[in-house]
């Protein structure tokens, strides 16, 4: 059988190239060594909750042509992030906010709020922050990141906040006014029925195989051939480490069903800040959809040193591991008829909505 395009990977990016490709008329076929297709956006049905198994997925983008094509393939619903953060026995809101600097200082009006921080750095004498730490510090003061940042970040990334790249918290919005919405974008949801079924509309059509490795693919796959690949595992390992390996991050995840708990923890998502404690998030997944059923899903999330034949979740975008990955994508370059893309195939921490343009970006290229 011949195809115009084999896609390795049957997650986001795969999936978004995949329809946009049938769409003009391409024939593609896709592979995903897991044993089943969305890559790390998969939602299972457990005690009649959708669970997000590789961790909490929301959906929210500033761009309305992506949010309009995301809603070609769900309904989605108001749920609005609002993590807490719990630090030993105090609870704070998140993001940084007027909520999280009154339980902190008592403080009511945001020109108290922003005294209290301006008091908490004058020591310091930051002009260009330089690495995550001094970042966290210059914006929120000393009390916000010690108790909210520094321990979470450190377990999160295995690092040190000072060797950390400042753009990491940029991440996190801080705001003087009393609003909990972790999300600056003004759209926002979750799919209703979940991720997966996302994908299954976008590779309705398309053949698709499971539960096979690129590897295995090339070893034992004689029948297929196809003019162009596109890959979005990781683009170190497409080039067998020639350059050296670039280093990710992982993550672990333990998920619990409790059929007798309606409510465990009355939020979507709950952050431990801590070092101490080995999780960084408890996940009940029931409140993304907020859910009437009788049990709840919770899942931990434990940040996890990465080692090869691990998942890759996270990439470290610092200016090391970025030069390599400038080297990769050198060598990217100058392969034949092979495309590269999503998190782990361009090396960067991209959220659903970028992966999604970058993927309709490339296929508006081929096209
Ligand atoms: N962060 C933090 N405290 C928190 C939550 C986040 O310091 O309670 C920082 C941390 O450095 C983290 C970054 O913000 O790496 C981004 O976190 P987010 O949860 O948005 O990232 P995700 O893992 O969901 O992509």
């Amino acid at each position: 059988m011949h195809y115009d395009y084999l896609i390795v990977g049957a997650g986001l990016f795969g999936s978004v190239f995949a329809f946009e490709m049938k769409k003009r008329g391409k024939r593609c076929y896709i592979i995903d060594k897991r044993k089943h297709s969305a890559g790390n956006i998969y939602t299972k049905e457990q005690l009649g909750i959708q669970v997000h198994c590789y961790g909490a997925h929301i959906f929210h983008t500033s761009d309305k042509m992506i949010w309009d094509y995301i809603g070609q393939f769900a309904e989605f619903n108001h749920y609005i992030n609002s993590p807490v953060a719990v630090y030993r026995d105090e609870l704070y809101n998140l993001p940084f906010n007027m909520n999280t600097f009154s339980r902190l200082w008592n403080v009511r009006t945001p020109k108290e709020a922003k005294e209290k921080i301006a008091g908490q750095i004058s020591d310091l004498s930051i002009k260009e922050p330089e690495n995550l730490e001094e970042q966290a510090l210059s914006l929120v003061g000393r009390d916000v990141y010690e108790k909210l940042i520094k321990g979470y970040t450190e377990k999160q990334w295995g690092r040190d906040c000072r060797e950390l790249p400042a753009f990491l918290i940029k991440r996190l919005p801080l705001r003087f006014t009393y609003d909990n919405n972790y999300f600056n974008d003004p759209y926002q949801g979750i799919p209703v029925g979940g991720y997966t079924r996302i994908i299954e509309k976008l590779l309705d059509g398309i053949e698709v195989r499971t539960g096979i490795s690129w590897q295995e693919f090339l070893r034992e796959e004689q029948d297929i051939s196809y003019d162009k690949l596109l890959y979005t595992g990781m683009i170190d390992e497409y080039f067998d480490y020639r350059l050296g390996a670039l280093e990710y991050r992982s993550l672990r995840f333990e998920t619990q069903e409790l059929p007798d708990e309606e409510n465990y923890q009355g939020n979507a998502v709950v952050n431990y800040t801590e070092r101490e404690v080995p999780y960084t998030r408890i996940i009940e997944h029931k409140h993304f959809e907020f859910g009437k059923q009788a049990g709840t899903v919770i899942t931990k999330e434990y940040p996890a040193e990465w080692n090869p034949g691990e998942e890759p979740y996270y990439p470290i975008n610092d200016e090391k591991n970025n030069r390599l990955y400038e080297a990769y994508r050198g060598l990217a370059e100058r392969e034949k008829n092979v495309l590269f893309g999503g998190r782990l195939g361009m090396y960067r921490y991209y959220d659903m909505d970028k992966t999604i343009k970058a993927a309709l970006k490339m296929a508006q290229r081929e096209a």
